[in-house]
Formats: C-alpha cells, sequence, structure tokens
C-alpha cells in the first residue's frame, strides 16, 4: 500500500516536472522567436541608417549641379534597392518629370500617377503610402508594381520636389519607414538648397548685372575652352564681336536709362538670333561677343547677322519713339586665321574685322581678312 502512494507520488511529480520542463520550453521558444524577431528589426534598422549614411555621403559628393535630379534619382536607385524611381519638380502646381528610370513608354502614362500626387496632400508636405490597390490601374497593370511612397521635399511650406518610389514587392514602403525616408528628404533638400546657392554663385561670376548675358570673364573663359577643343580634336568655331554705332550720343541725346534700355534690347535680339548653343556676352560697355561653336562657316554667320544688323536698325524705341540705332559687326573664325596668324588670336582678329567695319562707315558687317 504504501509502496504504491510512493509510485502515485512519483507520478505527480514527474508529471509536474514534465509540465514545468514543457511550458520553459516554450517560454524559451518564444523568447528564440522574440529575439529573432528584433534581430531582424535591429538589422533592418542598421540597414536603414547604412543607407541614410550612404546617401547624406554621396549627396555632400555631388559638384555637378547641373545634373543634380538624375544623380539623387541614381543614388536613390542605388542606395534602397527601389524598382523605380521619379523625380517631379513642381511649377504652378504642376508637376514635371526631371529624372526618372522608368522608360519613356511608360513615362508616357505618367498623368494619372501625376494626378494622384497633387490630390494626395503631398504638394503640402504629407509623406504618402500607396499600397498596391491603391495603384493598380495606374502601374501595376503595365509594371507589376506593387508598393510606392511618394516623399514631399520641402522648403518651409513649399514644395520643392516630390520623389516617387516604387517597387515590385507588396508592402515594401511602411510606415515604419517614415523616419528614414524623412531623413532622405531632408539630405535631399540640403542638395537642392546648395545647388539652388552654387548656381546663384555661378551667375554672380559668370553673367553680366544688367543684361543678364554671359559677361566678359566668361567669353574670355570659354573663348580658352574652344580653343582647347580645337586643339584636342579640330573642331573649329567663330567668334563675332559687335559694338553700338556712336553710342555715345544715344546717352548724350536721349539720357542713360535710354542707352541702358538699348543695351539690354540688342541683347536679347542677339540671344533670340543665334541658335541654342552659340553664346552671346556682353564683353562691355556697348560691346558683344558671340561665340558660335563648332562652326567656320562664316558667310552664313555673315547672313544670320546681317539680318540683326537690320532689325537693330528698325526696332530699337524708347518711351514710344523709334530711335536710330546701329551697330558694327566684326567676325573672325578658327580657318580665316589660319591664313593670316594663329588661330589662338580669333578673338582678337574678330576686334580687327570690327574695327574694319567702324572705319568702313559702320553699320556694317565684316568677316576678318589678312
Ligand atoms: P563707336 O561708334 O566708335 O563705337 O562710338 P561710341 O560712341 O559708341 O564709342 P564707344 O563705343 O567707345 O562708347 C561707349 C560708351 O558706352 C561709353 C560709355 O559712356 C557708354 N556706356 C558704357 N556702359 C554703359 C551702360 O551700362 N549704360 C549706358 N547707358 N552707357 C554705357
Ligand atoms: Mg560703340
Amino acid at each position: 500500500m504504501e509502496a504504491r502512494c510512493l509510485d502515485i507520488d512519483k507520478c505527480v511529480y514527474l508529471n509536474n516536472l514534465k509540465s514545468d520542463v514543457d511550458s520553459y520550453q516554450k517560454c524559451v521558444e518564444k523568447s528564440l522567436v522574440d529575439l529573432n524577431n528584433m534581430n531582424i528589426k535591429y538589422e533592418k534598422a542598421i540597414r536603414e541608417i547604412g543607407s541614410v549614411f550612404d546617401l547624406f555621403q554621396h549627396i555632400n559628393l555631388i559638384t555637378d549641379y547641373n545634373n543634380l535630379y538624375a544623380i539623387i534619382n541614381d543614388m536613390l536607385i542605388g542606395v534602397l534597392g527601389v524598382t523605380g524611381s521619379t523625380i517631379f519638380s513642381i511649377e504652378d502646381n504642376a508637376l514635371l518629370v526631371e529624372a526618372s528610370n522608368i522608360s519613356r513608354r511608360d513615362l508616357k502614362n505618367v498623368k494619372p500617377i501625376q494626378n494622384k500626387l497633387i490630390g494626395s496632400g503631398c504638394l503640402e508636405g504629407k509623406l504618402t503610402f500607396f499600397k498596391s490597390h491603391e495603384i493598380t490601374e495606374e502601374l501595376c497593370n503595365a509594371r507589376c508594381i506593387k508598393s510606392a511612397v511618394a516623399i514631399p521635399i520641402m522648403n518651409k511650406d513649399k514644395c520643392l520636389m516630390i520623389i516617387f518610389l516604387e517597387h515590385s514587392l507588396e508592402n515594401y514602403f511602411e510606415e515604419e519607414n517614415k523616419q528614414l525616408l524623412s531623413t532622405l528628404s531632408l539630405a535631399i533638400r540640403l542638395a537642392a538648397e546648395n545647388a539652388k546657392l552654387y548656381s546663384n554663385l555661378e551667375n554672380m561670376t559668370s553673367r553680366d548685372g544688367m543684361t543678364g548675358l554671359y559677361n566678359c570673364n566668361y567669353f574670355e573663359k570659354e573663348i580658352a575652352n574652344c580653343i582647347d577643343v580645337c586643339d584636342k580634336f579640330g573642331i573649329p568655331f567663330t567668334v563675332a564681336v559687335i559694338d553700338i554705332d556712336h553710342f555715345l550720343m544715344i546717352n548724350k541725346t536721349y539720357g542713360h536709362l535710354c542707352g541702358d534700355k538699348v543695351i539690354k534690347d540688342i541683347g536679347r535680339l542677339l540671344e533670340s538670333e543665334v541658335r541654342k548653343g552659340d553664346i552671346v556676352c556682353r564683353i562691355n560697355g556697348d560691346k558683344y561677343g558671340v561665340i558660335f561653336r563648332n562652326t567656320l562657316d562664316t558667310s552664313s554667320i555673315k547672313d544670320r547677322l546681317e539680318k540683326v544688323r537690320t532689325k537693330i536698325c528698325q526696332s530699337m524705341s524708347y518711351d514710344n519713339a523709334s530711335l536710330q540705332v546701329s551697330c558694327s559687326f566684326g567676325i573672325a573664325s578658327t580657318n580665316t586665321c589660319e591664313a593670316g596668324g594663329d588661330y589662338k588670336d580669333v578673338a582678337a582678329f574678330a576686334e580687327e574685322a570690327l574695327r574694319m567695319a567702324k572705319e568702313q562707315g559702320r553699320n556694317k558687317v565684316v568677316i576678318y581678312e589678312k
């Protein structure tokens, strides 16, 4: 009898022990799962910090501000591993595509995305997540995009640009990425502000304050560049120097304000009459320089400048009264110099041609000849 009781006690004890071990095991298993989850979370956080660090580092190294949008777009794709990235700038509440890795064909269908972004509060600074069911119509059908996020880049309460990131995975962008995405937007805003400061500075050093044309420094630098390119690759160029005739008289007769207007109007006319890649500068006072890249066809440049000359004679006015204004033009190209000197002096030869135009009675276009 006593032995049986002992057996039962032992049994109960063992059962209790087993259940303790079981619950301890469950506890350990749960802790392991928790630990694993925490590990995943920390690894993700470390990756995110790494991404932000990488992006800040890369953005700080940008010096090519002319291609800022394209560079940032490439960085975002590389650092975040997203499927698609598009940068929109904002103009009068309309979104313009500045850079994108989406094919041109698909970008044609970008309108619905733009409409969606405008209506999403993004322009007011709201980071906006899109689940697959919200983008099915516009994106998924064509390109299998399952999640997206729109990141506004704000300066105070003005939206400068919107970055639209897409991924082929469902829920790739989540609320918990908000911190990372906001930090990214800060890095990009700083880059955009730097670019603006840089371009203001560049404008200040290379532009003429009154006309907005390139200034004398820029003219000289560009001539040196063109000579370099001509040396290395044999690519020719042509220079024209233009000076207003008897400008002192215009100032004297109608006053300096009128003189200033004439200088600005002729600058605008020159800009509108030359091809896009050509460079119009105000060299000093009433004198302009134009660099025609990649051409030595002086006779067609002469024709073009004859047209400008005629327009100047016909179109100048001040205070609703027409003015008699004319200009003299000198042209020299790298090959017209070859016959009579070093082509590196091309600008001096254009000046020489201008002097001849003045000597021959002004209001003339003269091509340099030895
Ligand atoms: P020419 O036909 O030989 O060129 O005679 P010109 O009277 O035009 O002589 P010049 O080109 O030497 O005169 C330039 C004048 O332009 C001298 C200066 O008083 C005037 N000037 C220079 N800069 C400005 C400016 O920014 N505004 C105005 N109104 N006048 C300027
Ligand atoms: Mg003059």
